[in-house]
């Protein structure tokens, strides 16, 4: 997979040399472009902000920097995946864009180029958005309902949570089937050795060596925690998805069927 990266604080993107990222880039399964923004200024202080239209606080990212950075990508990434056709999908990350998911990570790990523009300030004339719209797909995605001081901790953010599902990069592919998000629920919890720590022991199920009990447990907690910490997600579960057993420790959570979906029981 090719990525490109368009910010003006290239050295916030180091951290993509360490840990799993970085052995996939040593293995050439991820082909990673850090673009300064700034080379694409033609002026002394190498601007890239001006004031907002129509006035109020901050500053906005201008767009002719903008505008020749994304061709520069366009450029760079076509020669080396040596496609002249090629184009990225481009993902602007905003507050304002839609959530990013597991859902939206297993999209963009099927993608063959990725391109991120990293906003500062109060964000990147709209302009360019559009512009960019005409020769890539674009993505504004927003990786939490909070605000950051500019894109480059949400690239580290989508890259991390991409890269590690494409083929090779973790060990072990089973790891990726039974984590938080992957069927609706949250993981349930994990334990190592020692079996006894502080006075707290590992739950006796798990060295039972009764590998359905074991999932049986799993399957409960997993259903406990995601009832507890994420309503929401109980909300959205397909029943098709659920067992008897399921639906029995549901009900005594206080969750019950009504028209396909389930809803917290009235008191
Ligand atoms: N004025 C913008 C607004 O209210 O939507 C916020 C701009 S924010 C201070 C600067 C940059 O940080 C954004 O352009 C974006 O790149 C990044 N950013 C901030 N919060 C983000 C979030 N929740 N998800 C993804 N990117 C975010």
């Amino acid at each position: 997979m090719r990525l490109d990266v368009v910010t003006i604080f290239p050295e916030y993107l180091a951290p993509l040399d360490l840990s799993l990222i970085g052995r996939a880039r040593r293995d050439g399964v991820l082909d990673l472009a850090v673009h300064d923004l700034r080379d694409f200024t033609h002026d002394r202080h190498r601007t890239v902000d001006d004031s907002p239209a129509g006035g109020g606080a901050g500053m906005v990212m201008r767009p002719e920097p903008w505008g020749e950075a994304l061709d520069a990508v366009l450029a760079a990434g076509r020669s080396a995946l040596g496609d002249d056709t090629a184009v990225p999908t481009l993902v602007v990350p905003t507050p304002s864009g839609t959530p990013f998911t597991q859902a939206a990570a297993h999209e963009l790990a099927g993608l063959p180029w990725l391109a991120f523009a990293c906003g500062r300030y109060e964000g990147i004339d709209e302009r360019v958005l559009e512009d960019a719209a005409e020769r890539m797909p674009v993505r504004p995605l927003s990786i939490g309902d909070y605000v950051l001081g500019g894109g480059e901790a949400a690239v580290l953010v989508v890259v991390e949570a991409v890269a590690r599902l494409l083929p090779g990069v973790v060990g072990n592919p089973e790891s990726l089937v039974e984590e938080s998000h992957a069927a609706g629920l949250l993981e349930y919890p994990v334990y190592t050795r020692p079996a006894t720590w502080r006075g707290r022991s590992v739950p006796e199920v798990l060295s039972s060596g009764n590998h359905a009990l074991v999932a049986r447990w799993r399957r409960d907690e997993a259903l406990r925690r995601t009832a507890r910490r994420r309503p929401d997600l109980v909300e959205r579960l397909d029943p098709a998805g659920l067992d008897a057993a399921d639906l029995a420790l549901l009900d005594d959570l206080g969750w019950v069927l009504e028209h396909g979906r389930l809803c917290r029981a009235e008191p």
